[in-house]
């Protein structure tokens, strides 16, 4: 027997014959004799129709990347976090019609607590005392994911995709055996199969490379809770729930390195056409200079991502190229514009018409040559690199956003990642 804490994503809980589908492969566990917790978010556009609904009323008081003015934040919370109670509810309904004692809990029931900040909470701490006897007793609970109750009793929810964080801090605090996060796809691939038909499903990959691929667009599972399973060691399997009980559907491990060390250099290549690139001219070369650009984006709550400064011919001045996300563009000109006598650039220049494509993998910590064989792959096809950034375990080109699919189909070649 072992204790297991499965979660469904919103497509996977789309509506009542999905959700009947979902009690199949919960009812299925439960009978091979598992203890089973269940997570779930809320059906899929459901969360976005809220959040549409609190806009209406309060998008000028409210933005969706940061809430603001502080008067409504809890109300929108109480709102977006109500699709999660229905799924909870009707997957319950649904389970106890096959005869299995299932019960629906919100985050405030268990309790989960969060921290004070609404929309974008992080979990402080999962009592298992109510729950844990109840799941002992051989019921399944129906845990509405993506939300839980601060300090002062009111409801608080996770950040977008919060219900994966939900599930694997669930897991982490049950002592649980296996979590399985179950999506609309059968796992997670060497790159986008609708760029490269030839993309493969990967058995295993390391929590550090899941991160990667997450934080660069491959949004499979919330970055936080890969974070979260990766400080507590706790393997997480990401598997379809599109499969019939009796199917063969292994999934990706999410695990530690040395469980998911295979022959291979690159474990896959991610793209995000979300970027933006500006590069202040004419810079004064003198230290302070980058702090003062980056601490202006920070206060204006802008991430910046791949940096690069050149100097150019005269030694006395510098450019600085950065990146960010194209949303913020135009705040990020405008804070710029605001600070120009401080930072003093001559001119500026911008551009979103810009991809940025990476390939990520433990093994380059002990290969060399994988930066040849990527600029190599990409001058074969005269693209040309704008601006380059690496970590130990990535390395990303920043491209015209029209080359995107070119780079990316001629990376996974490079690499030989269709080859299995
Ligand atoms: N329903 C929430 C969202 O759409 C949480 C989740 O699905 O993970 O963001
Ligand atoms: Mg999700």
């Amino acid at each position: 027997m072992a204790r297991i804490v499965m979660k469904f994503g919103g497509t996977s809980v789309a509506g009542p014959e999905r959700i009947r589908h979902v009690s199949r492969l919960v009812t299925a566990e439960v009978r091979a004799g598992h203890e089973v917790a269940v997570v779930v978010s809320a059906m899929s556009g459901e969360t976005n129709r809220l959040v549409r609904l609190v806009d209406e009323l309060a998008a000028d008081i409210i933005n969706s990347d940061r809430i603001v003015g502080g008067a409504v934040e809890d109300e929108y919370d109480s709102v977006v976090a109500s699709g999660e109670q229905v799924t909870s509810g009707l997957l319950a309904i649904a389970l106890r019609r096959r005869g299995v004692r299932a019960r629906s809990w919100l985050g405030w029931q268990i309790p989960l607590k969060t921290d004070m900040a609404h929309s974008k909470a992080r979990i402080a701490e999962i009592e298992n005392s109510a729950i844990g006897p109840s799941l002992r007793s051989g019921q399944v609970p129906v845990v509405a994911g993506f939300q839980g109750v601060n300090e002062r009793g009111r409801i608080s929810t996770l950040g977008r995709g919060g219900s994966d964080t939900s599930a694997v801090a669930l897991a982490i605090a049950l002592k649980a055996d296996r979590c399985d996060i179950y999506t609309d796809v059968d796992g997670v691939y060497t790159t986008d199969p609708r760029i490269v038909p030839e993309a493969r499903r990967l058995n295993r990959i390391a929590f550090e490379e899941m991160l990667e691929l997450a934080s660069l667009g491959t949004k499979v599972l919330q970055t936080r809770s890969v974070e979260l399973a990766m400080h507590n060691n706790l393997s997480v399997r990401v598997l379809t729930s599109m499969a019939e009980v009796d199917d063969v559907n292994p999934g990706t491990l999410v695990c530690h390195e040395d469980e998911a060390m295979e022959e291979r250099v690159v474990s896959g290549v991610a793209y995000s056409r979300d970027e933006a690139r500006i590069t202040l001219l004419r810079l004064a070369d003198r230290p302070g200079m980058v702090a003062k650009v980056c601490k202006a984006m920070s206060d204006a709550n802008i991430i910046v991502d791949m940096i690069v400064q050149g100097i150019s011919r005269s030694d006395t001045v510098s450019n600085l190229t950065f990146t960010i996300d194209k949303h913020d563009l135009e705040k990020a000109l405008a804070v710029l514009e605001s600070n120009r006598d401080e930072i003093g650039h001559e001119s500026l220049k911008s551009d979103s018409n810009v991809s940025k494509v990476s390939v990520v993998g433990i093994g380059m910590r002990s290969h060399t040559g994988v930066a040849q064989t990527m600029f190599e792959a990409l001058a074969a096809r005269n693209i040309n690199i704008e601006v380059i950034a690496t970590s130990e375990i990535k390395i990303s080109v920043l491209i015209d956003s029209e080359y995107t699919e070119l780079a990316v189909r001629a990376l996974h070649g490079a690499f030989g990642l269709e080859v299995t």
